[in-house]
């Protein structure tokens, strides 16, 4: 059935508005953006200056994730709405019902169904961008920008993929080995002087945070991965005075001596994980990687366990939200979707560890390529339901809120409520 028919059966983005008033609009469309996707007119590509605006496309540790649209690719990261709310988001062939980004009456607007949604922005262009490092390499390709944090990816490969265990929404090494860009890596000495260079930029960055693929080499798996985080953060650390710089990784779930190597030979101040689907068999079945080195109950374990080393409110797990439904072995329906993930997600904050969710988006080099995320109803339950589990247990995810990420809707909720 075409995505568009199925989407017609579903409460639409006014329905939702409306049924559900607790919740910004803002937020609401963010949501339904990131689930459909955009398409930009060549009005609205016309008139996007490169110099001004964060354009995709320069990162060559860590390519962006493929587009739903792979054609597409010199467009602006990102969406910014009015209120400052950041919407990451793709470019999506027309034929899959996205949003269209155009140019009208001398402003950028989204618009839907030739309806005009809201006005939009992109990201502005940070200062370092364009400038190199005393290597030569362009800091643009080493550090990428959200608005408020610096994101570093030092490598790009993800050793899941050696025996195709990668997790089944994940389209990174197929998109890599397209682009021809896997095992580069990054030197600390050139982390060191573009996080140095970029926050020469006053009142722009609030965190930085540090992700890159799973690598299982070492003594003890992992101990790789954390040398190398190590590493990076060591040097990037010596642009900081205090102990403790603002800072984040995600990191696959690390043992206890690896986790308190982090948190004592480095200036790190919180620490992520991300579990990415709340039930023990289809985390095997969907991140069989995962489920091959690690396991399910001992991610939580570990999960745990960190936040004794890095204290309460400073470690989150992240979420798929919606892979839950993915065919065949899902969930059959929403509700028993939202049930058991919100069971399985309380289990956790109970403990200390928030859970903050990205809308699934079933991308082309991705096994779940043919499948469909959820309704926009289904992440707003999702969005209160994890708000609510945070209020209830008195958790803040202050180091991955709507300034430092923007890309989880739950914890953008975090300034209004
Ligand atoms: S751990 Fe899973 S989601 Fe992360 S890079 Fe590897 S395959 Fe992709």
């Amino acid at each position: 059935m075409p995505i568009t028919d199925v989407r017609n059966n579903e409460l639409q983005f006014k329905d939702i508005v409306e049924k559900y008033p607790q919740i910004p609009r803002f937020l609401i469309l963010k949501i339904d953006v990131q689930r459909r996707g955009v398409y930009y007119t060549q009005n609205a590509l016309n008139k996007i200056d490169p110099n001004i605006y964060q354009l995709i496309g320069s990162n060559v540790f860590f390519a962006s994730l493929g587009a739903r649209d792979p054609k597409i690719k010199s467009v602006p990261e990102s969406l910014i709405l009015k209120d400052g709310t950041t919407i990451i988001t793709d470019p999506t062939p027309l034929e899959q019902n996205p949003y269209v980004v155009d140019y009208r009456d001398g402003k950028f607007v989204l618009v839907d169904k030739d309806e005009i949604v809201e006005e939009v922005e992109f990201w502005e262009k940070p200062d370092y961008y364009g400038k190199f490092t005393s290597s030569g390499v362009p800091m643009d390709s080493i550090v990428f920008a959200r608005p408020q944090r610096l994101n570093i990816t030092p490598t790009s490969y993800c050793h899941f993929w050696k025996n195709d265990n990668g997790c089944k929404y994940c389209d990174l090494v197929p998109h890599l080995r397209e682009d021809g860009v896997i095992k580069k890596k990054l030197s600390a000495q050139d982390a060191y002087e573009t996080v140095r260079e970029a926050i020469k930029q006053k009142g722009r960055f609030a965190n930085i945070c540090m992700t890159m693929g799973s690598d299982v080499n070492g003594k003890t798996p992992f101990d790789a991965e954390v040398e190398y985080y190590i590493e990076i953060l060591q040097a990037i650390g010596k642009n900081f005075q205090g102990r403790r710089f603002p800072s984040q990784v995600i990191t696959t779930a690390l043992n206890e001596d690896q986790l308190a190597r982090l948190y004592n030979e480095t200036g790190l101040s919180s620490y992520t994980s991300d579990i990415e689907v709340l039930n023990e068999d289809l985390f095997k079945w969907i991140c069989p990687g995962k489920e091959e080195w690690v396991g399910y109950k001992e991610w939580k374990r570990r999960l745990v366990a960190a936040v004794d080393i890095f204290g309460k409110g400073n470690v989150n797990s992240g979420i798929v939200g919606g892979v839950e439904l993915a065919k065949p072995r899902g969930f059959k329906t929403e509700e028993e979707g939202l049930k058991h993930t919100l069971e399985e997600a309380e289990d956790l904050i109970s403990k200390g560890v928030s859970i903050v969710y990205i809308v699934w988006v079933p991308r082309p080099l991705s096994f779940f390529k043919d499948q469909k995320n959820a309704s926009l109803e289904y992440y707003v339950k999702l969005t209160i339901g994890l708000n609510a589990l945070r209020e209830k247990y008195s958790l803040t995810i202050d180091f991955d809120d709507y300034r430092r990420c923007g890309n989880h809707p739950n914890s953008d909720l975090l300034r209004v409520l």
